[in-house]
């Protein structure tokens, strides 16, 4: 049976993207049908779109504790990234040109650094320790006289390992240099409180955390030296031209209420039944390593390595019997190129190889997971089976 087909599938790829939540989907309707107002026109269709606009503001304003005028929507985590990364660049042209980024952002980040990279711009890539972890001390060394920019994010979206964004933000702060996370991964997950943080440019996506996808939005702290974008209409208080997507920006301030109502249950949930699978896995399947921070990593995020095993056939045999996983992030899958994450923590190659990224959602069961350390450990050890055989097989036949 094809896995698209199989009614008992498992889905553990929640941090590539979740489904929407129906109370999302229905929220969203109105706005796709009857309501389909552009938000700029004058007259009472627009105006109802305007009203629903400015409450998904306020919604996702709250959820991050920042005034709803800092809110900017985008079309999701990248273009908020690209903005932050090149909106400031823009800014400071001809004046300052360093930027200091850790070495396992998302690549919206790194890419759009790299690109800044070929127009004169200087980037420093911050190390990581063996969990993923980045120093607030390397930040401050790396900072300098022309640095405009700190870029790190919130927590890694292959190991979950959180950052100590506070301590850098003010690091930052007191250097008069601009402060930009990507929260993709946390915001609606656990608690954010932009100010408490030190933040300046915060990165945060709808489709996550059970919101539509193509919505996002960058929170630009008032004040910010910031250029925009996108020319055209005067759109999002003139810093983002281009006509609303007012049905996304709806689901997008629905499912922050929704998170900011459930966010400590769901955590504690998905801490549990992240443990569960850990210690289950462990129990069962001999050489599983842990990647990330044992103790600080967002609720659900899992990321192991299966010493002697493909990632790319640990994944396909999984999927065959109806379990989604990753090796990392939904970007890099499907290509062969190691994780820049685990190569930047000093995995050797082995271990890198052989990751899989478990990311649960609120949904999982305790059976599910039960099916799937069932599942894994036939897979892992066939597949070792295999290795073993091949290596002998070729050990004697070249003597
Ligand atoms: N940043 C991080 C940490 C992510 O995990 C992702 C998506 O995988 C993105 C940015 C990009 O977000 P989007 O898919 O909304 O463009």
């Amino acid at each position: 049976m094809n896995s698209s087909t199989n009614p008992n599938r498992i889905y553990l790829d929640h941090s590539a993207t979740t489904p929407v939540h129906p109370a999302v989907v229905e929220t969203m309707l109105p706005f796709l049908t009857q309501n389909f107002g552009n938000a700029s026109s004058i007259h009472s269709f627009g105006q109802e779109a305007k009203v629903a606009l400015e409450e998904a503001r306020r919604q996702v304003a709250s959820l991050i504790c920042a005034e709803p005028s800092e809110i900017v929507f985008t079309s999701g985590g990248t273009e908020a990234d690209n903005w932050a990364i090149k909106g400031t660049a823009n800014f400071f042209e001809g004046s300052k040109r360093h930027i200091v980024i850790s070495a396992v952002e998302h690549h919206a980040v790194l890419d759009a650094c790299k690109y800044l990279e070929k127009s004169g711009f200087e980037v420093t890539y911050i190390v990581v320790d063996r969990v993923g972890r980045i120093e607030p001390e390397r930040v401050a060394h790396a900072i300098r006289e022309d640095t405009f920019l700190v870029s790190v994010m919130h927590a890694n979206n292959e190991t979950g390992t959180i950052n100590p964004i506070r301590e850098i933000g003010a690091l930052a702060q007191e250097r008069c240099v601009l402060f930009h996370t990507d929260a993709v991964q946390t915001v609606g997950k656990i608690a954010i409180d932009v100010k408490g943080m030190n933040v300046d440019l915060l990165s945060l996506s709808g489709h996550k955390i059970y919101g539509p996808k193509g919505i996002g939005a960058l929170y630009i702290r008032r004040g910010t030296q910031i250029d925009k974008m996108f020319h055209g209409g005067r759109h999002e208080r003139d810093r983002r031209a281009g006509t609303e997507n007012v049905p996304a920006a709806v689901g997008l301030g629905k499912v922050a209420e929704i998170c900011q109502d459930r966010m400590v249950k769901d955590a504690d949930k998905l801490r549990e039944l992240n443990e569960e699978l850990h210690s289950k896995i462990t129990q069962r399947i001999s050489n599983v390593h842990l990647n990330g921070d044992q103790n600080r990593r967002v609720p659900g995020i899992l990321n192991l390595s299966f010493d002697g095993v493909e990632n790319d056939s640990l994944m396909l045999s999984l999927d065959l019997q109806g379990i989604a996983v990753s090796n990392g992030s939904a970007c890099t899958s499907g290509t062969v190129e190691p994780s820049h994450v685990l190569k930047a923590m000093g995995l050797p190659k082995n271990l890198i190889r052989s990751a899989i990224r478990f990311s649960l959602g609120r949904d999982n069961t305790a059976d599910e997971i039960d099916r799937t350390v069932d599942a894994l450990k036939g897979i892992v050890e066939r597949l070792r089976a295999v290795r073993k055989g091949k290596k002998l097989f070729t050990t004697e036949m070249h003597g």
